[in-house]
Parts: structure tokens; C-alpha cells; sequence
């Protein structure tokens, strides 16, 4: 449902919401009370939402991968091709357009500044291989500037081959993002079981993180409907802009409330090919090693990689004791390889069977 039907989840986006009203209403027929909590995600160059609208009655939008170093604002004027963004292909005067540009060998860099030069208003890079691509300016360039799919590139060729077209680049400085939170009829978390559902903007997101965002919703169901009470669940957004979801969820939590919580179980990318593995609190992921052991369940203990982080850092570093179950991808993270088609489900059972037992084990009296 999410990689599959809503598809690219980036925070502030209208697939983001899609998203977040599809698993509020989960949770609401299982019976539990849901809040949805808006916060403001921003100052994450790369996750910002960002479209490009085909202005006049050919009216189309299009989902852009904002660049690393972009500026943020709506950039609107006339599309210009600008082949492949070698010294000669920018037009002299580009004055408040949009230049499109093919990726090629030109560094992305030179591609900014020559729009800039020319005075464009915003530069626009096509991807010389299917998907949206990640991209960086080093130093930051004040233009508006994102990259567009190989196939959506296209589709703007085809409409400028018939005629000029108006169209605007808009980079959202801020967005509204949400976690959806879901409480059972006591009100009380002694648990928290959450994975992220936002996306990085060039990749659907079935790995990372539709697969433990699907882990959630079936503990929550399955809890519901073993009656396990004082278990709390919630779908996080904003992680992929630095945590923001989880950090806000920290915030709005009372004393009392942190107090209760006995742990917090992190599912992010939990559909890895990979035997799972346990990334924490050392105390809970020895408890949940020996649960697995005992259950005949396969589970390893590790830590995360330097560069790395998920949702279940913020509670560590609020001093709330919490676990992360997780399964080495097979190298689609963050790529518009990461599909449903492309998952790998094999630790998709077992890091839910032991999730399940976790909650059996930890606040259930
Ligand atoms: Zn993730």
C-alpha cells in the first residue's frame, strides 16, 4: 500500500498526508484513540518537498528531488532547454527562466552557477537513468535548483517541442509533517512501537520504511485483538529530514508519561534479506536476543553504522530505553530501486513474530 499505491513519501508532500490518513484510520478500527500531531520539518536540504508545475491548460505537477545547496522559494518562467549545460548550451540571456538541463558529464555545480550567470531563475536537471536522484552544490548556490526523472523529463520535452511553456520550480523552505499516534482505551504507553513512513524524495520507500511501517500496523492490530493493553504506536514523519518526528513526539510527552515507558521498539528497514538485527539499549537487546533465542527466532546484536541514525536514537538520547529491529537491505536503500517488487521479505515474519513477544514480555502485566 504505501511503496506500491501512494509511493514517494516526502515530508510536507500530499502522498505524505495520503499516508498518514491511511494508517490513522488503521489504527481507528482496531480501536485505539489516534492523534495526529502536525509539526514543522525544515532545514533538511535534502528532503525538501519539492514540485515542478506545468503552468496553462496542459496544467501538470510533477514530484522534483530539491538539490543538496538549492535555494528555497517558487521560481516561475519560461522552460528553457539548455542541452547538457556545457559552456555553449546555456542560452546568454536565460533571464528569469527555468533552464532544463540533460545530466550528463557537467558537474552539477557548474550546471547551478551557469543558469545563474545567464540569470535563470531556477535550473532543472533531468536524470540520465530512470528514478529522481539525490544531488549536491558545494558550496550552495542561490538558484532554485532540483532534479527530475528520466521519464518526467520526457513528458516536459514532448510539451516544449510543441510550444513555449511557463512552469514553476517550487523548493519548500518548511513544511507540515505528522506522526500518527495511537493510544489503547487505558490512555497508558508502558510500550511505544514506531517506525517512520516518510521517504526520501527519490525513492518509493517499500524497504525504507514501508516494511516496518507494515510491522506497526500489524503489532497494533494484533495487540488490539489479543488485548494487550498499555501498548502505544505510532507512524513517525520527518525522519529522513534528522528525526524531527520522533523528536517532536519526545517533546509533547509529559513527565509522567516518560516515567511509564518501559521501552520503545524502533522497525525501520526491517525487510533486508539479512539475518535481523538488534540496535540499542544494550539491557533491551539482550532481552529481546534471549526472547528470540528461546522462540527459535534468528537475531543478531549490533550497532549502527557512524553515518547513520533512525528514530530510536532520539529516545536514547531523551534517556528512554529503546531498541531498534532492523535487517541488512540488499543495497536499495535510498534508490528508486527500493520498490515492492524489489523487496526481500525474508526478516519481515520474524522481526514481527518477535515484536509481537516483546510486547508479550514488556509492560504486558
Ligand atoms: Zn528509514
Amino acid at each position: 500500500m504505501l511503496s506500491s499505491e501512494i509511493g514517494t513519501r516526502v515530508a510536507g508532500s500530499p502522498q505524505e498526508d495520503a499516508a498518514a490518513t491511511y494508517a490513522s484510520d488503521q489504527f481507528l478500527a482496531w480501536g485505539y484513540d489516534v492523534e495526529v500531531q502536525d509539526f514543522q520539518a525544515q532545514g533538511a536540504d535534502l528532503q525538501r518537498h519539492a514540485t515542478l508545475t506545468v503552468e496553462g491548460p496542459e496544467g501538470v505537477e510533477f514530484i522534483v528531488a530539491a538539490l543538496f545547496g538549492s535555494r528555497s522559494g517558487e521560481a516561475r518562467g519560461r522552460l528553457l532547454d539548455a542541452g547538457t549545460g556545457q559552456p555553449d548550451d546555456v542560452p546568454a540571456d536565460a533571464s528569469n527562466a527555468i533552464v532544463l538541463i540533460q545530466r550528463d558529464d557537467v558537474p552539477f555545480l557548474d550546471m547551478a552557477n551557469r543558469a545563474l550567470e545567464a540569470g535563470a531563475a531556477g535550473v532543472l536537471i533531468v536524470n540520465k537513468e530512470p528514478g529522481r536522484f539525490p544531488g549536491v552544490l558545494e558550496p550552495a548556490v542561490d538558484i532554485v535548483a532540483a532534479g527530475i526523472s528520466q521519464a518526467d523529463g520526457a513528458v516536459l520535452r514532448e510539451l516544449l517541442a510543441k510550444g513555449d511553456i511557463e512552469v514553476t520550480l517550487d523548493v519548500r523552505e518548511s513544511v507540515t509533517a505528522h506522526n500518527v499516534f495511537a493510544r489503547p482505551a487505558s490512555g497508558t504507553c508502558r510500550t511505544l512501537s514506531g517506525g517512520h513512513y516518510d521517504t526520501v524524495p527519490w525513492s518509493p520507500g517499500a524497504y525504507d520504511n514501508a516494511s516496518g511501517s507494515a510491522i506497526v500496523l500489524e503489532l497494533a492490530r494484533a495487540a488490539a485483538s489479543a488485548g494487550l493493553s498499555d501498548h502505544c504506536f505510532v507512524l513517525w514523519g520527518g525522519e529522513e529530514g534528522g528525526l524531527q518526528g520522533s523528536r517532536f513526539l519526545i517533546s509533547e510527552l509529559t513527565d509522567n508519561e516518560i516515567e511509564l515507558l518501559e521501552a520503545v521498539f524502533n522497525y525501520d528497514a526491517a525487510a533486508g534479506p539479512g539475518e535481523p538485527q538488534l540496535i540499542g539499549a544494550t539491557s533491551l537487546a539482550g532481552q529481546a536476543k534471549a526472547l528470540a533465542d528461546e522462540l527459535g527466532l534468528p537475531a543478531g546484536i549490533t550497532v549502527l553504522p557512524e553515518n547513520a541514525s533512525s528514530d530510536h536514537t532520539a529516545f536514547l538520547d531523551a534517556g528512554i530505553a529503546a531498541l531498534m529491529l532492523t535487517a541488512p537491505d540488499a543495497g536499495t536503500l535510498h534508490t528508486p530501486d527500493d520498490t515492492f517488487e524489489n523487496l526481500v521479505e525474508t526478516s519481515l515474519q520474524p522481526i514481527a513474530d518477535l515484536g509481537f513477544a516483546l510486547l508479550q514480555e514488556i509492560g504486558s502485566p
